[in-house]
């Protein structure tokens, strides 16, 4: 796994700083080396890892705007097992002067992270709830989305959005600007909608939605205010399974993607790249799955 991804979607509120702070540390689990990136000027992925934003001189509004170079920026987590590049309050400065900014506005994190993109495998940025300036930064800088979202009756709404933004960074500047898949975030399969719209999403994006479902869990919301990951706050949780799970379902896609193909003949059905032809079985095994995080475990 060697990557950049982005964790996007414009709505607030949907799960993405918890899927970028506990994929992280799900990642780094597994002996990958992980740098995740605060992108929000919110800050919450740097608080939630324990880093106090007031005190923070260097990250990444200064290496955005180059006053910094990111080397020097960047925050060793001993526990959590991977490295931070925090954000103090300053990135909203950051942004308006990226907006003033003529020239290369678009490509100043991807130009700040060539110096370590070869130190780590993953590179996580967690993105603001808009399609802003630093939005379209992370975007040109990745080479896939990872979109949490909740199964609500809007969400698929955002997604078009979303998805045309995607597109349109696709045929400006990044042709190989991917999909890494959609999340199931906060699922509660005794909810009848949450269920229909997962499966709507099956539907029209087949095996671009992650098998792995984040259900809703308490362990997950409380983990920040303890300034770590799930995975040291508690192990055993749904939440902390559910991101091993979801680090171990990407491990495996990858290394799928990398096997050559069991028959010769490219059309035979079944196959892992064959469109649409996993879909009902895709339903079906979500079902399951999803009945299975019903129990009361915390
Ligand atoms: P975003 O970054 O998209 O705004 P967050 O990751 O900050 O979303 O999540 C929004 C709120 O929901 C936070 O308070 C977070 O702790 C909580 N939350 C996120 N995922 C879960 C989950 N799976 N179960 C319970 N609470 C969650
Ligand atoms: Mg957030």
């Amino acid at each position: 796994m060697k990557r950049v991804m982005a964790v996007a979607n414009q709505k607030g509120g949907v799960g993405k700083t918890t899927t970028a702070v506990n994929l992280a540390a799900s990642l780094a689990a597994t002996k990958r080396r992980t740098l995740l990136i605060d992108l929000d000027p919110q800050g919450n992925a740097t608080m939630g890892c324990g880093i106090d934003k007031s005190q923070l001189q260097r990250g990444t509004c200064e290496v955005l705007l180059g006053e910094v170079d990111i080397q020097s920026a960047l925050v060793p987590l001993e526990g959590a097992g991977f490295t931070m590049l925090p954000t103090n309050q300053d990135l909203v400065a950051a942004e308006v002067r990226l907006l003033t900014t003529t020239v290369g506005r678009e490509t100043k994190l991807l130009n700040a992270l060539k110096p370590v993109r070869d130190q780590f495998d993953v590179i996580l940025i967690d993105c603001p709830p808009s399609l802003n300036m630093l939005t379209v930064n992370a975007l040109v800088a990745a080479d896939s989305v990872l979109i949490p979202m909740q199964c609500e009756y809007y969400a698929l709404e955002g997604l078009s959005a979303l998805l045309s933004t995607i597109e349109q960074i696709r045929s400006a500047v990044n042709p190989g600007l991917e999909l890494e898949g959609i999340l199931r975030t906060m699922f509660d399969p005794r909810n009848n909608l949450a269920n229909e719209v997962g499966a709507q999403l099956i539907m029209h994006f087949g095996d671009k939605v992650f098998r792995t479902i984040i259900p809703r869990n308490v362990r997950l919301a409380e983990a920040p205010s303890f300034g770590k990951p799930v995975l040291l706050h508690d192990k055993e949780s749904r939440g902390a399974l559910a991101y091993l799970a979801l680090a171990g379902e990407m491990i495996r896609r990858e290394e799928e993607a990398r096997e050559p193909p069991a028959s010769a003949a490219p059309d035979s059905s079944g196959g892992a790249g064959s469109e649409g032809s996993g879909e009902e079985g895709a339903v079906a095994s979500a079902g399951p799955r999803a009945e299975g995080l019903g129990g009361d475990r915390p």
